[in-house]
């Protein structure tokens, strides 16, 4: 599959999407939301927050993630924003976002209502690349599984966009968007125009209000 960029591929005109660039595949990211006619802007502060319409949580190592967030009050300030922004978590970004965090347990923002348990496809050398189903129209997703984290629980509200095998890997709760796996590493732009499509509706709707 190539990437498309044509002409309808505009899905990010007028958004600036922040990408937390802590640590990570924050890059990658980068670079699909300005195919898609975003402006990305990279996050290492709290002020970075500002004037951004979302924000990306790329995938990484969350502890260390973590230990840069606790410092300078930016875990409590970006627990707030993504309490109310659209944000789009892909794998350490996941088990940032979760309300709950196993093998080991750890602090989270807490926000998105799914179970997540750590490296539970295995280690490095068992990450894969897998084609599947989803919600999304079209093709099957290409997915790029790296240390991936399982959901082992999905609140209520959280709706299954793709699963592997059973395992939910895609997934949106209102304004949260989340991947176990890394569609930044893919050749597809369809998951980051789907939440690009939700940040210009709670964009449109805010103005609205
Ligand atoms: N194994 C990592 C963690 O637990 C996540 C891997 C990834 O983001 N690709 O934080």
């Amino acid at each position: 599959m190539t990437v498309n960029t044509s002409v309808e591929d505009t899905a990010g005109n007028g958004l600036t999407i922040g990408v937390l660039a802590l640590q990570g595949a924050y890059d990658a990211h980068a670079n699909v939301l300005r195919q898609l006619g975003a402006t990305p802007k990279l996050v290492r502060l709290p002020s970075d927050l500002e004037g951004i319409d979302g924000l990306v949580m790329p995938g990484g190592e969350s502890t260390t993630m973590l230990r840069f967030l606790e410092q300078r009050g930016f875990f409590d300030i970006l627990k707030d924003f993504v309490h109310a922004t659209p944000t789009f978590g892909t794998c350490a970004g996941v088990i940032l976002l979760a309300t709950d965090v196993s093998n080991p347990s750890q602090k989270s923002l807490g926000t998105l209502d799914v179970t997540v348990e750590r490296n539970s496809y295995g280690r490095q050398i068992d990450s894969t690349i897998l084609h599947s189903e989803s919600k999304l129209p079209g093709d099957p997703i290409e997915m790029v599984f790296i240390r991936a984290p399982r959901i082992t629980r999905t609140g209520a509200a959280v709706e299954i966009l793709a699963t592997r095998q059973n395992d939910p890997v895609l997934v949106r709760e209102g304004h949260l968007l989340a991947a176990t796996f890394h569609p930044e590493l893919g050749h597809d732009p369809r998951v980051h125009r789907y939440f690009l499509d939700m940040v210009a509706q709670h964009k449109s709707k805010a103005a609205a209000d």
